[in-house]
C-alpha cells in the first residue's frame, strides 16, 4: 500500500532456519537458546548479565522492582517517550515525576531538569535515548551518584549505540531493550534487561518466572523435583523461538546500524536545503548513534496535519514520536507537568521513514517530497 512505509523488518533464510531448528528440537519454552541469546546480547553491549523477557515494558517493570521501587517512591521520567516508560512506574505504585527535554536540538531528558525535580522521595530515574541518540549520561550518572538514586535506561531505541565506546544501556544500574517488530532488531515481541550486578540479575530471573526457585527447563534436566516461591513474580519469560530469531537478528545488528547511519547521513544532507524544517541532534553523533527513527522539527509556520497528509498522498507513511505522555487522558491532570520544550517539540515533530532496506529511490522520494511538502504546507 505504501511506496515507503515508516519501517520495514527484514528477515533472511537464517531466521527461518533458526525457528525451524527450535521446532525440530522439541523444546520451545525458555531454555538453552534463550540463555545463549542472553549471554550474546550481554557480550555485545559489554554487560555482565542479560535477562531476556517478553517485552521492554516487562523489562522496565522488573528493572524498577529489582531497584526496590514501590509505593511512595518518586521516579523522574521524560514525557517525550513511548507511554510504556511511564506506565512501568505506575505498575510499581510509584509516582512518575516528569522532566523536560534538553532543547530544540536535543530531545533527550535534561540533566538540569532532573536535578531540579529531586525531592526527599525521589528514588531514581528512567532516561530514554530518543531515536538512539544518547542522553547526557556523564551528567546524569553523577547526579544519580550524588543523591544515591537508581538509574534505569530505557534503551529501546538504542541497541549498539554508544558514547566513547561504552554502550547505551550500560551507563546506569539497569538497561532495558525492546525487540518489538519496529525496533532495530526484532523477535516480534521481546525484551532484555542488562546489568553488571549479580544479585540484581538473580532477582530479575526470579521475578520473571513467578518468583519460583527452579524452572521447567531445570526440572527437565533432572535438577530438582519441586520448587519454592520466594517473591510475587510474573510470567515475563521469552521463549526459544523468539530467542532463536533474536540470535540471528543480533548478528545482523552491526550491518543494520551501519545502514541506518548511512541513510540518516544522506537524508540529513538532502533536507538541510529546507528552511521550513530542522533536524535534531548534531552530525557528530550519527557515527555512534543507532539511528532508530528519523525525526524532523517543522518550523512553527508549517501545518503538521497538512504536511503528513501531503506525504501520505505521495505514498509515504509518517508518524509522530511522541504524543507526550503527560497529555494523554490517562495522565493529564494527575501529575504536575510543566514541560514547555516537550510540548513545543511534540506539536511540531514528524517522523519520516527509516529502515535498513530503504532503496536509493525511496530515500530520494522521501526527501524530495518532504522538501516540497514543507513549502506547500506553510500556513
Ligand atoms: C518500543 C518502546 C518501548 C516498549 O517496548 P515493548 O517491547 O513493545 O514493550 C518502551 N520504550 C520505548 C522508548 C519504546 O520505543
Amino acid at each position: 500500500m505504501w511506496k515507503v512505509p515508516l519501517f520495514d523488518a527484514s528477515f533472511g533464510p537464517e531466521e527461518k532456519e533458526a525457528v525451524l531448528e527450535v521446532l525440530a528440537s522439541g523444546w520451545i519454552s525458555m531454555g538453552p537458546t534463550t540463555e545463549r541469546f542472553e549471554s550474546e546480547f550481554a557480550r555485545m553491549v559489554g554487560a555482565r548479565h542479560g535477562v531476556a523477557v517478553c517485552s521492554c515494558t516487562a523489562a522496565l517493570h522488573l528493572a524498577l522492582l529489582a531497584a526496590g521501587i514501590g509505593p511512595r517512591c518518586e521516579i523522574i521520567v521524560p514525557s517525550l517517550t513511548f507511554v510504556a516508560t511511564v506506565n512501568a512506574v505506575l505498575y510499581t505504585g510509584a509516582t512518575p515525576v516528569f522532566a523536560d527535554i534538553t532543547g530544540l536540538d536535543d530531545w533527550t531528558i535534561s540533566s538540569r531538569e532532573i536535578q531540579a525535580k529531586i525531592t526527599g522521595r525521589t528514588k531514581g530515574m528512567i532516561v530514554m535515548h530518543y531515536g538512539g541518540y544518547p542522553c547526557d549520561m556523564e551528567g546524569i550518572r553523577s547526579i544519580a551518584k550524588d543523591h544515591g538514586l537508581k538509574l534505569i535506561e530505557d534503551a529501546a531505541h538504542a541497541p549498539g549505540a554508544h558514547i566513547d565506546g561504552r554502550m547505551l544501556g550500560t551507563w546506569g544500574d539497569l538497561g532495558c531493550f525492546s525487540f518489538f517488530s519496529n525496533k532495530n532488531i526484532t523477535t516480534a515481541e521481546g525484551g532484555m534487561i542488562v546489568t553488571d550486578d549479580g544479585d540484581t540479575s538473580k532477582r530479575l530471573r526470579n521475578l520473571r518466572s513467578h518468583g519460583m526457585t527452579t524452572l521447567t527447563w531445570d526440572r527437565h534436566k533432572g535438577h530438582g523435583f519441586s520448587y519454592d516461591v520466594t517473591d510475587l513474580g510474573y510470567n515475563y519469560r521469552l521463549d526459544e523461538i523468539r530467542a532463536a530469531l533474536g540470535l540471528v537478528q543480533l548478528s545482523r545488528l552491526p550491518q543494520y546500524n551501519a545502514k541506518r547511519r548511512e541513510i540518516t547521513r544522506s537524508m540529513r544532507e538532502s533536507l538541510r536545503r529546507s528552511d521550513q524544517l530542522t533536524i535534531p541532534f548534531p552530525d557528530e553523533l550519527i557515527g555512534s548513534a543507532s539511528c532508530h527513527i528519523f525525526p524532523v522539527l517543522l518550523e512553527s509556520g508549517v501545518d503538521r496535519s497538512r504536511f503528513m497528509a501531503y506525504m501520505k498522498e505521495a505514498g509515504i507513511q509518517t508518524s509522530i514520536h511522541y504524543p507526550p505522555v503527560h497529555r494523554f487522558s490517562a495522565y493529564s491532570g494527575r501529575f504536575l507537568a510543566n514541560l514547555p520544550l516537550t510540548d513545543e517539540v511534540a506539536s511540531r515533530e514528524v517522523t519520516l521513514p527509516l529502515f535498513p532496506g530503504m532503496t536509493e529511490e525511496q530515500i530520494e522520494l522521501v526527501c524530495e517530497t518532504a522538501l516540497r511538502a514543507a513549502e506547500a504546507c506553510r500556513s
